[in-house]
């Protein structure tokens, strides 16, 4: 196919109808798949999908053990026990968190003990130290030979079962579960030093535009920096990803080619800008020349020009490329709706959507064109219930509306307005400690 007609077929895609939003990201999902496993230290396992079923290699606690610093005791030794008549024993011997008990508790005796450390043979319970006389002996120089015990305890107080947390040959996490900090320790506590996860997504960033210029470099007259690059590699990382900048593809095949080559070694291309009808879009052309590209119009404001493609890799597997808008609000609602579910399920989540919350709108939300509008709003929860108001102006080039926002508020494509005081959906990409 000549280059000509390859453009053509590009514009007749262009002009395609719009798709839904649902249609997209079905679309774009098909081309995932859940990523290989690697071993990790558990430190470094945070975050990730559990590769393994987790069965346990014994009894945690290893033996039955205290709860409480006290006495065990046999409690029909104790009972009846009360201020006025207290149950006097013989304190045979003490045994710490670590050790394992020397002595035997037989009728009439205790044996000192702390949480923690095994419960002796014969005892059943024990009594905590303020339930003794314990603290009144010390005080005048009393020994410990003998405890005064002024209160019973039914049997099984304060003994804390072999077994209860983790029983041999129990599985303890499930492949699929996500590594939190309770999860690392219950690894921790089972002795394993790494874990099998499923690996993280590499997803490279490129920006390209002719306009661009890098942050830290000189801005000369009528450019602007390079946004997008920074805010969809921070948008990739907190989704799970390990972004890879691959910096400015200025607007002509040579330079875009030579850093989508940069692009292949990896398991998404994000790309911004080039995708609407501008005369110096060459991405749309040099990708059609790469491999598969769709060129879509997504029933959404903002971000409905989007690219979507599978990159040829010589020698290897495809690379998904997703093509966002150039508007900075565009790229990251984009990425949110399309982008951030594809690393999700790389990354062997199940739940791809962020949580919805139903807010009270403090203002409308027009929608001119029946396009589903993701409005940006923060959400405040006031007397249990939340509300939502727009953060300025909705243009999808301001992007200080995006940083005061916590959630995009949704006006369907069928709804011409979402009025002032309507209940709003609104997607959750922040749920910010001092709101909430
Ligand atoms: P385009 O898709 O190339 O027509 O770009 C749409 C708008 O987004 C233009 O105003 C661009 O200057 C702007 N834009 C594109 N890429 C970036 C970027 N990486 N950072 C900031 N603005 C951008
Ligand atoms: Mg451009």
């Amino acid at each position: 196919m000549s280059h000509t007609e390859l453009v053509e077929q590009v514009h007749r895609h262009t002009h395609e109808s719009m798709i839904s939003v649902e249609e997209a990201r079905e679309r774009i999902l098909r081309c995932f798949h859940v990523l290989d496993v690697e071993s990790k230290p558990i430190l470094d396992a945070d975050g990730q999908t559990l590769a393994e079923d987790i069965v346990g290699p014994f009894d945690i606690p290893p033996l039955d053990n205290s709860a409480m610093d006290g006495y065990a005791v046999m409690s029909e030794d104790v009972r009846g026990a009360s201020d006025d008549a207290p149950a006097t024993l013989r304190v045979v011997g003490s045994v710490a968190a670590g050790q394992l008990p020397q002595d035997r508790v037989t009728p009439g005796a205790a044996v000192r003990i702390m949480t923690g450390a095994p419960i002796p043979d014969g005892a059943d319970a024990v009594v905590p130290f303020e339930d003794t006389d314990e603290m009144a002996r010390r005080a005048v120089g009393r020994t410990l030979s003998e405890i005064a015990v002024r209160s019973e305890v039914p049997p099984s107080a304060n003994v804390r079962p072999a077994g209860q947390d983790v029983s041999a040959g129990e599985t303890v996490l499930g492949r699929g579960s996500v590594l939190r900090a309770a999860e690392i320790g219950v690894l921790a506590a089972l002795g394993r030093r790494s874990v099998e996860v499923v690996r993280r997504p590499v997803a490279a960033i490129l920006a390209t535009g002719d306009e661009l210029v890098g942050v830290g470099e000189e801005l000369e007259p009528g450019r602007i920096y390079d946004v997008n690059s920074y805010s969809i590699a921070v948008a990739a990382r907190r989704a799970g990803a390990i972004p890879r900048m691959l910096g400015i593809a200025r607007d002509n095949v040579e330079d875009l080619n030579a850093k989508l080559e940069e692009g292949l070694a990896s398991d998404i291309l994000i790309t911004s800008a080039g995708v609407s009808k501008g005369d110096y879009d060459v991405v749309k052309d040099v990708l059609a020349r790469r491999g598969q590209i769709g060129l879509w119009s997504v029933r959404m404001r903002p971000a409905k020009p989007l690219a979507f493609g599978m990159l040829d890799r010589p020698g290897g597997s495809p690379v998904p490329h997703l093509g966002l808008p150039g508007n900075p609000v565009s790229a990251l609602v984009g990425f949110e709706q399309l982008g951030r579910p594809a690393i999700l399920k790389m990354l062997g989540r199940t739940r791809l959507a962020r949580r919805v919350v139903q807010a009270v709108l403090e203002e409308p939300i027009h929608n001119y064109d029946g396009r589903r509008v993701y409005a940006r709003a923060m959400v405040t929860k006031k007397n249990g219930a939340y509300y939502a108001r727009l953060t300025g102006h909705q243009s999808s080039n301001i992007l200080t509306s995006m940083a005061r926002a916590n959630g995009l508020a949704i006006c369907p494509e069928d709804v011409d307005v979402k009025q002032a005081g309507e209940s709003v959906e609104v997607q959750m990409i922040d749920w910010p400690e001092d709101v909430f």
